[in-house]
């Protein structure tokens, strides 16, 4: 059989002939010690990017998520998410298990405003209630379709937070997206907050590999909690020439990936069976609903895959589909036709 189209992730990216050279020739030194060159300047140099202080490499965005949370709450804290953030879906309990918080979801769709946090926020002083110490923020945002978080309503949620003492962590594992849709620098999306994560294993096509960015002081403890999660590594320079590659020339092609899932979703979103609003497809990630009545999920995804066609099933009536760097306009057009063949 061919090789099947893969829309599953933007995780299922294998590094190209030029990155894995780049890997194969990285100098190499013990990270443990500061001595990996390329983890070095992957740090500084994504830090910089970031406009914050410093960086620290980590295996991956779920440890980078975990780590965070520990370094900016303290166990029986409250943390005010979006809802369906990663860290409450898709990081198996560790937030609850690691750092001993809970996860309150508000919003809808990925996104909340600055009323919603405001109302969510436990008084301070009772003893009955949980201290809410941190505002997490998902730009974008993976389970409702690669939304963007608007800019304006991040600067006032995060001014609201330092107001209150709340410290405000983003979750920007899809950052590099978000930016180059919104044509806003990572550096300004990431300002107004204490902490920022990024992914290089999602569009940037690494095979693995996270960076949390933030103050000095912060950065610390952090280095302190990878440690005690298990996650320092030694040789990283080999997952940090990837990632330095994947900055310098997947980055900029973050634009084909929006385009092909426009694409996707524009003959999808025709079917009369499948409920799919087109302003939710703004990044690369397409989460469409299987009307009642239409094929349910589980089937498509089984008789997809049978067609040599990849995707996920969020739940019985919920498919979605990521492109990526190793998905072609000519492949993504075959899966869609595949699927609203199916659908038929
Ligand atoms: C994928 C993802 C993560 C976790 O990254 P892994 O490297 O898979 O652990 C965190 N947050 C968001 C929004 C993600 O999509």
């Amino acid at each position: 059989m061919t090789t099947p189209i893969d829309l599953r992730s933007d995780t299922v990216t294998r590094p190209t002939p030029a990155m894995r050279a780049a890997m194969a020739a990285a100098p190499v030194g013990d990270d443990q010690y500061g001595e990996d060159p390329l983890t070095n300047e992957l740090q500084a140099r994504v830090a910089a990017l970031l406009g914050k202080e410093q960086g620290l490499w980590l295996p991956s965005g779920t440890m980078a998520n975990q780590v965070a949370l520990r370094v900016l709450t303290r166990p029986g804290d409250e943390v005010v998410v979006s809802r369906e953030a990663h860290a409450g879906w898709h990081e198996t309990g560790g937030s609850a298990a690691n750092a001993g918080v809970q996860l309150v979801e508000v919003g809808a769709r990925g996104v909340f405003d600055v009323a919603a946090l405001e109302a969510a926020i436990k008084p301070r002083g009772l003893p009955v209630y949980p201290p809410t110490t941190l505002v997490e923020v998902e730009n974008t945002h993976n389970r409702s379709g690669g939304i963007i978080f608007a800019q304006d309503e991040v600067v006032r949620i995060c001014a609201l937070a330092r107001s209150r003492g709340i410290a405000s962590f983003l979750d920007g594992a899809r950052l590099w997206n978000a930016s180059v849709a919104s044509g806003i620098a990572e550096a300004e999306l990431a300002a107004p907050f204490d902490l920022v994560a990024v992914s290089f294993s999602k569009g940037l096509g690494a095979p693995g590999g996270s960076l949390l960015a933030g103050s000095r002081d912060l950065i610390v403890a952090a280095t302190r909690q990878r440690r005690m999660l298990g996650g320092a590594m030694r040789q990283t320079g080999f997952f940090a020439a990837a990632a330095l590659h994947g900055i310098d020339h997947h980055r900029g092609r973050l634009a084909e990936d929006h385009a092909n899932a426009r694409c996707f979703a524009e003959a999808l979103a025709a079917q009369r069976s499948v409920e799919l609003d087109l302003a939710t497809v703004q990044t690369n990630i397409v989460v469409l609903r299987l009307r009642a009545g239409a094929i349910d999920a589980a089937t498509l995804v089984q008789r997809a895959r049978e067609r040599g066609v990849l995707v996920n099933a969020f739940d019985a009536r919920t498919i979605r589909a990521v492109t990526h760097l190793d998905v072609s306009r000519e492949q993504v057009e075959r899966a869609g036709a595949t699927l609203v063949e199916l659908l038929d």
